[in-house]
């Protein structure tokens, strides 16, 4: 795997030799970047090209990301998508003799486990339960994670985090220097996540949206504009 660094992003991609290539190619498929090239071609060369394809392979890869958050009414059932740090995971049901439902996540499927007794009807509602409980301790974890992370970088220093659960609102900032956070974005590639993890976190600094608070907040996320358009876009799918 070779490595492709901006600012923002790390990009692994693949080396393929071909013998019958004619010249080089990328592909992109969601986050899977493949660079087919000649069999012999001097690979400094190939890696200049893939350098200056850059922004390119950006714009599709983030392409991905938003079509691939257009999600169906759910139903709670088998086979069903859910997103998770903007990766995809597939509901798979079971039923097993313990008394609770519960999740497990493995590889890319959340396996979610229903007690024998259960009666059929409830399925999608127990599993709605399920999911939305999961998803919020998920959000609390990795939220405090990434706070402490960048309350450390940043010299900010925040009083509490508190989880909320609100139809349009992502985060906020109290005067007290409490810090909400709604567990939805979790849903979100984490780029969306550090975004606004950064913005409520500037807000201990600026109480407003002014010129100086933006420029701190491009400071420590360079392509905040990208994440923060995300969010305005994609954020009606982020529901369960
Ligand atoms: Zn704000």
């Amino acid at each position: 795997m070779e490595e492709l660094k901006d600012a923002n992003n790390t990009i692994t991609y693949e080396m393929k030799p071909s013998l019958k290539a004619k010249r080089i190619r990328i592909t992109v498929f969601k986050d899977q970047v493949k660079v087919t090239f000649p069999q012999g071609m001097n690979l400094t060369k190939v890696r200049e090209f893939v350098e200056l394809k850059k922004e390119w392979i950006l714009k599709t890869m983030e392409k991905y990301k938003t079509l691939s958050a257009q999600l169906p009414a759910r139903r709670y059932t088998e086979g069903e998508e859910y997103f998770f740090c903007g990766h995809k995971y597939v509901l798979r049901v079971k039923t097993y003799d313990g008394p609770n439902p519960l999740l497990r996540i493995m590889e890319r499927d959340f396996w979610v486990c229903l007690p024998e007794s259960m009666p059929k009807e409830n399925e999608p509602a127990v599993i709605k339960e399920v999911l939305a409980a999961w998803y919020k301790e998920q959000a609390r974890l990795i939220y405090k994670e990434r706070l402490d992370f960048y309350s450390k970088i940043m010299g900010l220093e925040y009083h509490q985090l508190k989880i909320k659960n609100q139809r349009t609102r992502w985060g906020s900032c109290s005067a007290k220097g409490n810090i909400n956070l709604n567990w939805r974005v979790i849903m979100a590639p984490y780029e969306v996540i550090d975004y606004l993890i950064i913005h409520e976190l500037a807000h201990l600094k600026y109480m407003n949206h002014s010129r100086e608070f933006w420029k701190l907040v491009e400071s420590h996320l360079p392509a905040y504009l990208r994440w923060k358009k995300w969010l305005k876009e994609n954020g009606k799918y982020l529901v369960l």
